[in-house]
């Protein structure tokens, strides 16, 4: 009998592995709703300890109308993204992607939501209006929403050769995050991903994440924070010596900046010894940009463990509050990654 080929569990794996980085992306994302912009003192004071999905408070500055479960530009431009990626098979044309974010945020207004565009973002795509060039557009953008909104690409890539990966990230930074702190955490976040739907664990994909900050951070223009990849070692460095959650914070920070919550991702993550309940919960109490600590964490956990290590009863609920329906996105990204490893 002819050994029977290995192919089918591979993407079965790849498939699995894809949807539950989407699933831990958007459990991070609502863990952390209620608490975004909050110093870790004033979480405990309104909240004690997040521990569930739980609502914003009815004056919260960004999240107030939101409800329990509910997901924020995390996880919507992540989708956003998906969808671009599908569309235009495997390529980002920079005007369609700026029509995208555009149309988005005119959508939260219409929603009568107030979590818009972030900094960077939104700066870009004002100058794009104003007839920028994309090639210029994305130069001062160093503040996270690249890395937040990046695990489509890993998924849609695979992690060999590196070099690839860095071209799909800088490819999806260029009009709004076109700068070396941004691609480097971007790339840091999608090497881990992409290593995870191979099968990878967290632990076994930092040294390519590593590599990845590294090699991002030689891309776009020299602006922002340097050695983000000395960075994310210094943090993964601190959660292991098991260190508080207040200590790891105040080490890295855990602000909108690139430098400081894509090492508090990784931190969070190393804390939670890879686990994503566990993950999403620390960053929901981080204090700061918690909902896209718990995003980044949450994505790069659920890519490197699968659905099964989820959290049932709170996925099911998340499901349900914001209509997820991934699995057609999940299939044409696999499509696209299995195009390109070809
Ligand atoms: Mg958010």
């Amino acid at each position: 009998m002819p050994p029977r080929s290995p192919m089918p569990d591979t993407i079965s794996l790849a498939r699995d592995r894809a949807e539950a980085s989407l699933l831990g992306l958007a459990l991070g994302d609502a863990m952390g709703m209620p608490s975004q912009t909050l110093s870790m003192a004033e979480i405990a004071a309104r909240h004690g300890w997040i521990a569930d999905l739980v609502a914003p408070a009815p004056d919260h500055p960004v999240s107030r109308g939101l409800v329990a479960g509910q997901v924020t530009d995390d996880t919507e431009q992540s989708l956003l993204l998906a969808r671009r990626l599908i569309a235009g098979n495997g390529q980002i044309a920079p005007m369609d992607w700026a029509d995208d974010l555009l149309g988005w945020e005119a959508d939260v207004r219409a929603r009568g939501l107030h979590d818009l565009l972030g900094p960077s973002t939104k700066a870009a795509l004002a100058a794009l209006l104003a007839g920028a060039d994309p090639a210029t557009s994305g130069q001062g953008g160093t503040t996270n929403g690249a890395a937040m909104r990046i695990l489509p690409v890993a998924i849609a890539t695979p992690p060999e050769p590196l070099s690839r990966l860095i071209d799909a990230v800088e490819a999806a930074c260029r009009i709004t995050h076109n700068t070396g702190e941004a691609i480097a955490g971007a790339a840091a976040v999608a090497a881990v991903a992409s290593a995870g739907l191979e099968g990878a664990d967290f632990q076994t994909t930092l040294p390519l994440a590593l590599a990845a900050a590294r090699a991002g951070e030689a891309r776009g223009t020299p602006t922002g924070a340097c050695d983000i990849a000395g960075r994310i070692a210094a943090a993964l460095e601190l959660a292991g010596r098991g260190v508080t959650l207040s200590e790891l914070a105040q080490a890295t920070g855990t602000l909108v900046a690139t430098h400081q919550s894509v090492p508090a991702a990784f931190g969070v993550l190393s804390l939670a010894g890879g686990e994503v309940t566990r993950a999403t919960e620390l960053a929901a109490n981080i204090g700061g940009d918690t909902d896209t600590i718990g995003a980044i964490s949450g994505g790069m956990g659920g890519a490197t463990t699968g659905c099964t290590a989820l959290p049932e009863a709170r996925i099911a609920r998340l499901r349900a509050v914001n209509q997820l329906d991934l699995a057609p996105l999940v299939e044409g990204l696999i499509r696209l990654r299995l195009k390109g490893a070809t």
